[in-house]
């Protein structure tokens, strides 16, 4: 029977990595019946919600989702569709990794890391107040002159249910994943309170874990520096939101960029599946960009289908149209378009697909 998958194509250049998408998902043999749904800025213009009550439905019900960027515009307009699709589902762990594949250009030789963030509390909490707003005036009175008066506020929860179940993710992740260490990464030092239940919460979490996944913590400062030196010394870090929103693209970077980097947003009972990139609006249209992001996304969503070895497959494909070079997009220094790139992928697979057969 045919795997029930939400799709959403996104915006900006969301489509056109979805379409790419839909044909290698074919290519590998797993039947999906994908439940289109449409998020973002173009469904905005026709319906007035850039999130429409039918696509949190649509994943309530397959309880699998494949999404592609959605842009946010900054400052005024909505809020995060992301954001909100990944609160309402209560999506709070995810799961990004983030390796050197061959043929992807890199400075660096061995990066194998994965990170898994917090996904609903911190400072993306949404709790925000704008300058001169009653309840912004009432935190300012409390913070007893160590606000300014004209100060807007954002609001920074850290719960210790949030954090038990964070790190406890990412050390069963380390568990079935052979991984050895898992770091917490955090700002403790100043952040007594929030920041300080991070770690407590960690580290009461790691003693079940004992001789198993060692474990350890870097302040966030400076695990930015100790990841741009020396990333082989570490495997699987956790981290709140916020940290773990700007160490992924740091880690992009390390592996090649945001064109190679895939993710996993996980629930206890939903999942939905996206690149870390974002909408890259420039080349809406263009059949620019990469589609490995959104492929290794969908390879991860194969894994958590237990298709696995189509999984497998898919991936080796990836590796093999990018070692070759010949058909990749233009941030892997190719000039293929997105679809000829997808086109190459789905033909190293099928002729994987005739082997088997
Ligand atoms: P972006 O990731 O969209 O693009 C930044 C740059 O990275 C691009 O200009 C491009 O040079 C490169 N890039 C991104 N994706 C690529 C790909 N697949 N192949 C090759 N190169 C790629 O980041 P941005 O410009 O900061 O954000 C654009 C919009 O996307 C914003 O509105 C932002 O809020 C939104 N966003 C959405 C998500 C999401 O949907 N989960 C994530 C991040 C950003």
């Amino acid at each position: 029977m045919a795997h029930q998958v939400t799709l959403i194509p996104g915006d900006g250049t969301g489509p056109e990595l979805a379409d790419v998408v839909k044909k290698v998902v074919a290519a590998t043999g797993v039947a999906v019946h994908w439940d289109q749904v449409e998020a973002g800025v173009d469904i905005m213009e026709k319906v007035g919600t850039p999130l429409p009550d039918n696509v949190v439905a649509s994943i309530r019900r397959t309880h699998v989702a494949l999404k592609g960027p959605i842009t946010t515009p900054i400052g005024t307009g909505f809020r995060s569709v992301n954001v909100a699709l990944r609160k309402e589902l209560d999506l709070y762990a995810c799961v990004r990794p983030c390796r050197i594949y061959p043929g992807v250009k890199t400075r660096y030789t061995q990066v194998d890391l994965v990170l898994v963030r917090e996904n609903t509390e911190d400072l993306y909490a949404g709790v925000e107040f704008a300058r001169g707003s009653e309840e912004a005036k009432q935190i300012i009175a409390m913070g007893k002159g160590k606000i300014r008066p004209d100060a807007a506020i954002s609001i920074k929860p850290i719960s210790a249910f949030g954090t038990e179940r964070i790190v406890r993710c990412a050390f069963d992740y380390a568990v079935a994943h052979g991984r050895k260490k898992v770091t917490a990464v955090s700002k403790a030092n100043i952040m007594k309170f929030t920041d300080g239940l991070f770690y407590e919460v960690a580290r009461e979490v790691a003693k079940k874990y004992e001789g198993r996944v060692e474990y350890e913590e870097r302040l966030v400062d400076n695990m930015c520096m100790q990841l741009v030196q020396k990333p082989e010394l570490y495997d699987v870090l956790v981290l709140p939101n916020l940290y773990g929103d700007i160490l992924s693209d740091l880690c992009a970077g390390l592996v090649g960029g945001l064109g190679v980097a895939p993710g996993a947003n996980l629930g206890d009972r939903d999942a939905m599946f996206e690149a870390v990139h974002g909408s890259a609006p420039k080349y809406k249209g263009l059949n620019k960009v990469n589609p490995t992001a959104l492929l290794l996304s969908a390879k991860l969503m194969l894994e958590y289908l237990k298709e696995s070895d189509a999984a497998r497959r898919m991936e080796q494909a990836i590796i093999d149209v990018m070692r070759e070079g010949k058909y990749v997009t233009y941030d892997l220094g190719g000039q293929a378009g997105t679809r000829e790139m997808g086109d190459a992928i789905v033909e190293k697979l099928s002729r994987t697909a005739g082997a088997l057969r």
